[in-house]
């Protein structure tokens, strides 16, 4: 059977991009792209990168003081909102059109509207248009989900944050997740009064526990009202703000609530169960090792997924699928020991275990180390950063390397390295520090703190 199309990709963000540029462009395969909203998805039009600018933003709050510390006279005005979002929003225009571009250049043929699967080989349009393929890639990422409770529309999702009309004085924020724990730290910087109410005892669950113990004392000292073990339990739009009240029964009114309660595939209505292929209890597509779903000819990649939802594995899982289908080159996708930073003030950076996840395994030794770094506590600030490195006893191998400090997603791409290739505790030993910095005392740490 002649199909329109070797392969359909429903979703523009960057898994999807990624893998129709290259089937079409390297491969030279006929390939079509359907996209219903903006062409880069979650990390470039409501994710990773204006996030990023957020937090370049709000890191010039302190500059006043410290650079006062160092000999300058400054004096920083109010933050203009409405400036930097002017800003930042023609720069995503810009990347949305290097997007396009790099679509149109590899001769990828676009459709600015939304696919659902019809069937093995089918996509159907949102203009009526039916069109065939011998493979369907599915890579539409998820969306923010707000908890179920009454008027939980009062409040927004991190996708609002980008285009609020002014930014609010004060802000509750719900959750003590990745968004929760990074916006609490950007709004605070920007200058909005904000409480975070996180269910659980400690934020950043899953991560390790000495780092997000550190990370959240600091997020604390630098004036965000974080409240564990406590959840919102109602809310109302009031007077222009919003009223919540708590689990404990606190009542309080903030100009915004952000709910930043995880993520949800967008699945709803894609026609994959109908099609025979699975959806797991999350609404993620169910898929194996090479990214393949029930129906052999249906692979989906990316957040639809729920592996790991980061871009650059994505990005990862697109080129693997290529490489399965348009080279005939099986290549599972390898999700061990994925490095990745938390843009939370101060960041953190991590790659492979946790100590709690690395003691429940083997037998091991922790080296850490927490200090004042040299520029801030010049300047008379209090911040303090981490290194940490889990190591096995038995093979001398770094399990894990938990870095808390300014531009800790810089370091641990790089620590990341030596650590996918095995490195072993004696050959951090055996690299010489590099003077001064901070993350010279990942080299440094010559006796465990404790086994
Ligand atoms: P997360 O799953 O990381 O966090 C959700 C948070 O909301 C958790 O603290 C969770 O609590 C809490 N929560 C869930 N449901 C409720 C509820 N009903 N009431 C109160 N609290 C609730 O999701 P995020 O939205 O922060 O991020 C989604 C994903 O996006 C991340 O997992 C990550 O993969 C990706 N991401 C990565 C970034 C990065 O790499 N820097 C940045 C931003 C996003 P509990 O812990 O108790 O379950």
């Amino acid at each position: 059977m002649a199909f329109d199309y070797d392969l359909f990709v429903i979703g523009g963000g960057s898994g999807g991009v990624r893998a129709a540029r290259v089937a079409a462009g390297e491969h030279g395969a006929k390939v079509a792209l359907a996209e219903e909203d903006r062409y880069g998805g979650t990390c470039v039009i409501r994710g990773c990168v204006p996030k990023k600018l957020m937090v370049f933003a709000s890191g010039y709050a302190d500059i006043e003081a410290e650079a006062g510390a160092y000999g300058w006279d400054i004096t920083l005005g109010d933050f203009n909102w409405a400036r930097f979002k002017g800003k930042l929003h023609a720069e995503l225009d810009r990347l949305e059109a290097i997007y396009r571009r790099l679509l149109a250049n590899a001769g990828v043929e676009t459709f600015d509207a939304r696919a659902t699967v019809k069937d093995a080989h089918t996509v159907t349009l949102s203009t009526g248009e039916e069109k065939t393929a011998k493979h369907i890639l599915v890579a539409v990422g998820g969306h923010p989900t707000r908890p179920d409770m009454p008027n939980a529309d009062a409040g927004i999702v991190s996708d609002d944050l980008f285009d609020l009309p002014e930014l609010p004085k004060s802000l509750l924020i719900i959750g003590g997740g990745y968004i929760a724990s990074e916006f609490a730290g950007v709004m605070n910087g920007l200058g909005v009064a904000v409480t975070q109410y996180y269910r659980g005892e400690q934020i950043l669950r899953g991560f390790d526990n000495e780092a997000r113990t550190l990370v959240a004392e600091q997020m604390v000292e630098k004036g965000i009202d974080l409240q564990l073990n406590t959840d919102i339990a109602e809310m109302e739009k009031r007077d222009g703000g919003v009223w919540t009240k708590s689990v404990a029964g606190h009542e309080a009114v903030f100009d915004q609530v952000l709910f930043a309660t995880g993520r949800k595939p967008n699945t709803d209505g894609l026609g994959i169960e109908e099609a025979g292929a699975a959806l797991g209890r999350g609404g993620e597509i169910v898929v194996d090792e090479y990214s393949q779903t029930g129906v052999p000819s249906i692979y989906a990649i990316g957040d639809v997924t729920n592996r790991v939802n980061l871009t650059p594995v994505a990005i990862r899982e697109g080129m693997a699928f290529v490489q399965t289908v348009f080279v005939g080159n099986p290549t599972p996708v390898d999700h061990d020991l994925i490095p990745s930073a938390i843009f939370t003030q101060p960041e953190m950076g991590t790659v492979g275990l946790s100590e709690e996840d690395a003691r429940a395994q083997e037998p091991i030794e922790v080296y850490a180390t927490t200090f004042k770094p040299m520029q801030s506590s010049f300047a008379g600030k209090p911040d303090r950063v981490m290194m940490k490195l889990i190591v096995s006893q038995a093979s001398r191998v770094v399990l894990g390397c938990h870095i808390v400090a300014p531009n800790a997603g810089e370091m641990i791409q790089l620590a990341g390295i030596a650590i996918k290739m095995g490195a072993t505790k004696e050959d951090f030993d055996a690299t010489v520090a590099v003077h001064p910095t901070m993350s010279e005392e990942i080299v440094t740490m010559k006796t465990p703190s404790r086994t």
